[in-house]
């Protein structure tokens, strides 16, 4: 298969690590981070990021932290920590021990705000949250100052101290820094440093009841570990000078941390808020976050997706300012690329309808040997066994077929895969009219021939022995949206969007016996079907696979024109 785009896109943050390499800024180091939040779980647009900044660290021989942004103590979870870390190593990467997180460093940023303070850089203010909001003043219009904004260090360290203390409600005072309230930039209108919050802290638990806003915590903490390359998504473009002020009047010394920000990744019919993500798990839109049809990584992994799919999907979207949506089918291709190389192919049959081959003598039992991967010899074979009743997949006869029909018909020949050419003689049907079984001849001189045995004979179907048939529950599943932009749509709410189709259970499917073996983190191509996998709800006494995803690539045909 040829591949539509070269498989490294650009990254102008390369350039920009060569630049600093060359001028010396960081001698040559180069430390990144990976900073989420714990409040839900990461989706393909954190993958993008992981591999960005793990990627980053592995190509420069440098380092990569995982950091957990633990700042706001009420949607933060240990059971988001867990999945989180599950996600990261599953991609293949390792913070080694280098795992940290925000409020690690409570105190230190505790003592930033004192040291703000004594130099006449922050102050309390003791507006209403809606006094504060009105005189912050609008993008044409500049903000106004406190009237609380003059008030001497001396009372305001001891405010701050008495918020740390605990002495105030929630929302009594804010400390926020003193820059400008006129600035053209809004997020240097006196932005808050801290807040009071009585909240339990799933790491430091009821010892602080004033936390730190993202903006000052987050650059602290870049100073702290080193971090020479802060990398984020372009929203934060705007509070880049606001990272700059805070690393300058805290103290930090040169080299600082410098902030880069990149394009977020939007993946059409799906969407990457955690917030709708949220809501799909909570409203049972879908089961689970690790629902297959969910673009979290787990979802993804419990789909059948691999991370080197993951990893190389990201590397050839590559890194860019602009934003743009990236078309799902080119997801898709890298994982069926990715799967071509190597699945194991075996026979299942999803929707069976039986057949009897009359002139096969019911005792007997041939086992025949086929490759598990026809370019891959390394992979194995293993032993198909044919006997007098199969099944066939029901859209694989017609009884009325239309022009170029090449399946399975009234007095018609196929053959069926590595086995033999049979012909359809009856057709048995129930009392409603049912097509309920297919009685056929086969020639007995074309095992597993094709093209020796010089038949012309076009069509080639699979087939599954019933006699050890394993029975299995199938799960197909779609796109989880049946528009592009579901977090765009104009007219209603994304949801209004959720394609009806996207999972459809398949009761009665029947495996070749090799399949009873199948392992969790193995992956198969059903012939003619698609790529599966056993989910984690299969049991031995009730096997369950996924479709990972269909053979058919409509992204490559799209764009190759
Ligand atoms: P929240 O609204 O909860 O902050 P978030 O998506 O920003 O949501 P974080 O946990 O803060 O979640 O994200 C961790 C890192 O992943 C950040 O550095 C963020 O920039 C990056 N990231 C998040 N979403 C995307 C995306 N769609 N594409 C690329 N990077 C992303
Ligand atoms: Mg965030």
């Amino acid at each position: 298969m040829t591949n539509p785009e070269k498989t490294t896109g650009s990254n102008f943050i390369r350039n920009i690590i060569n630049e600093d390499n060359k001028s010396g800024k960081y001698s040559g180091k180069v430390h990144t981070r990976f900073p989420p939040e714990p409040n839900g779980y990461l989706h393909v647009g954190h993958a993008k990021s992981i591999c960005l900044n793990f990627g980053l660290a592995m190509e420069y021989k440098g380092k990569c932290n995982l950091r957990f942004d633990d700042t706001n103590p009420v949607a933060e979870d240990p059971e988001f920590v867990a999945s989180i870390k599950a996600d990261v190593k599953w991609l293949g990467f390792e913070w080694d021990e280098r795992l940290f997180s925000a409020s690690d460093y409570f105190e230190k940023f505790y003592e930033c705000a004192e040291l703000l303070v004594r130099k006449g850089k922050a102050y309390v203010d003791s507006q209403s949250a809606e006094q504060i909001r009105v005189n912050r003043g609008t993008l044409t219009e500049p903000g106004k100052n406190s009237p609380y904004r003059e008030r001497s260090v001396d009372e305001n360290l001891k405010i701050l101290r008495e918020m740390r203390e605990g002495k105030y409600e929630d929302g009594a005072h804010i400390l926020r820094a003193k820059i400008d309230m006129t600035s053209p930039n809004i997020n240097m209108r006196d932005p808050a440093i801290y807040r009071i919050r009585r909240a339990e802290h799933h790491a430091t638990g009821t010892k602080w009841c004033i936390y730190p806003m993202y903006d000052f915590a987050h650059c602290i903490s870049d100073a702290i570990e080193g971090i020479t390359h802060s990398i984020c998504t372009l929203e934060f473009e705007d509070h880049r000078p606001l990272y700059d002020w805070f690393l300058i009047e805290c103290e930090f010394k040169a080299p600082r941390p410098q902030q880069i920000e990149f394009a977020r990744l939007d993946l059409s019919y799906t969407v990457t808020s955690k917030r709708k993500l949220k809501e799909l798990v909570s409203e049972g839109i879908v089961r689970s976050w690790d629902d297959p049809r969910m673009p979290t990584i787990s979802g993804m992994r419990r789909r059948g997706y691999r991370p080197s799919a993951l990893r190389d999907f990201c590397e050839r979207i590559g890194v860019a300012k602009a934003a743009n949506t990236v078309d799902m089918g080119l997801l898709e291709f890298c994982v069926r690329e990715d799967l071509e190389r190597s699945a194991l192919r075996v026979l299942g049959v999803l929707q069976p309808i039986k057949v009897v081959i009359e002139d096969y003598p019911s005792d007997r039992i041939e086992y025949i040997d086929a490759p598990f991967h026809p370019q891959d010899p390394s992979l194995g074979s293993r032993k198909l066994p044919f006997s007098r009743e199969l099944y066939i997949e029901t859209d694989d006869f017609m009884e009325n077929p239309p022009k170029g029909y090449f399946r399975l018909v009234p007095g018609g020949e196929v053959r069926l895969r590595y086995g033999y050419i049979i012909k359809c003689r009856e057709v048995i049907k129930d009392d409603l009219g049912n097509i309920v079984e297919l009685r056929c001849t086969h020639d007995p001189d074309t095992l597993g021939k094709n093209p020796s045995d010089g038949r012309k004979v076009k069509g080639i179907i699979h087939w599954v022995a019933s006699s050890q048939a394993i029975s299995a529950e199938v799960r197909l599943y779609d796109r989880l949206f049946s528009v592009a932009a579901p977090g765009g749509v104009k007219d209603g709410d994304y949801k209004d969007h959720i394609n009806p189709e996207s999972l459809k259970i398949l009761g009665h499917a029947k495996l070749e016996p090799s399949l009873a073996d199948a392992k969790p983190e193995q992956r198969f191509q059903f012939e003619r079907l698609g790529y599966f996998c056993l989910d984690p709800d299969s049991k031995p006494s009730g096997l369950v696979f996924n479709r990972t995803v269909t053979l058919r690539d409509s992204w490559v045909k799209e764009h190759k024109s």
